[in-house]
């Protein structure tokens, strides 16, 4: 049995931002200033360090994101104030919400104020309609980068069983419609679904988004499964995978370590996303 291909998200990401380097260095010529805003709020630590690292990948292709730091007690109608003004300032292509929110922010005021003109992240109405219509392939980041990494290895998916685990709307659910706008035949998994080994197991590729360190096991795969696992959990200080990549590696025929696999991608792809507004625009 040969030896299963490693899905490595630093290599994709590698020749993706040599892509981006050129094209945003286009675009300048046209826009002046690429401007992406990361609007930070508080110092949660899981936004601060997504912060941390979408401004340390825009450096890597050339940009600067700079973030707009807010109070953690920031008022609602305040932040909607703060997006509005980043909506109606031509200085500004992109800007990211990390997540997560402050507890007086509803769920969907940043999803709902910002305009989907500079919406990096994928999170507003408009763009995930046009997605779910099957009219676009942005997509959020994460989603997107699970999909860059099966094209990098040069993964078949058209035609294949593809089988998400999670059904989160930011990544399971637009991931299931990705796979499926490529002609893979998709069943998409939940906490309610019954008998989950056995829909797990008819996987061809197996996508993994769940939260739960080390889930999946041998006896949720078949053989020669594609295995793509989005988890990232911290057990102590460890970085944790949904998949028990030990038991579940002799059975695969490609699989993504955690970390180095989706993860180091999807900072790289709202870099993409970025550039693919720019496109927008210039088109406009
Ligand atoms: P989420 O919103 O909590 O969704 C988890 C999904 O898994 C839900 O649909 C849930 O089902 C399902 N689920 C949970 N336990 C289950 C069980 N025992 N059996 C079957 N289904 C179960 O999580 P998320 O935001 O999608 O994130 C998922 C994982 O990906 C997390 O580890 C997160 O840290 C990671 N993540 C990684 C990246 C990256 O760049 N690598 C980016 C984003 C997220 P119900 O809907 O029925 O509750």
């Amino acid at each position: 049995m040969p030896e299963p291909i490693m899905l490595k998200g630093a290599e994709a990401a590698k020749a993706l931002r040599r892509e981006l380097k050129a094209e945003f260095a286009q675009h300048a010529e046209r826009v002046g200033e690429i401007g992406m805003r990361i609007v930070q709020m508080g110092d949660d630590p899981a936004a601060a360090g997504y912060t941390r690292s979408i401004v340390r990948t825009f450096k890597r292709v050339g940009l600067e994101a700079i973030v707009v730091e807010l109070p953690v007690a920031i008022p609602a109608p305040d932040l909607e104030d703060e997006l509005t003004s980043l909506n109606q300032d031509t200085a500004v292509h992109g800007v990211v919400v990390p997540t997560p929110y402050p507890a007086q922010i509803p769920e969907d005021l940043v999803s709902g104020t910002l305009s989907p003109a500079k919406d990096v992240d994928c999170i507003t109405p408009t763009r995930l309609g046009a997605l779910f219509a099957g009219s676009s392939t942005f997509a959020p980041a994460t989603a997107a980068a699970v999909m860059r990494l099966l094209d990098h290895y040069q993964i078949p998916i058209e035609g294949k069983s593809a089988v998400v685990l999670g059904r989160s709307n930011t990544v399971g659910k637009p991931l299931a419609m990705l796979l499926l706008q490529r002609h893979a035949t998709v069943t998409l998994l939940h906490s309610r679904t019954e008998d989950l080994e056995a829909e797990t197991r008819r996987a061809e590729i197996l996508a993994v988004a769940m939260g739960r360190p080390n889930f999946v096991g041998y006896k949720h795969v078949g053989s020669r499964v594609v295995v793509v696992d989005v988890g990232t959990n911290y057990v102590g200080d460890e970085l944790i995978g949904d998949v028990d990549y030990d038991s579940v590696m002799p059975s695969t025929a490609a699989i993504t370590p955690v970390p180095g696999g989706v993860g180091p991608l999807t900072n790289t792809i709202l870099a993409s996303n970025l550039a693919q507004l720019l496109r927008e625009a210039g088109a406009g």
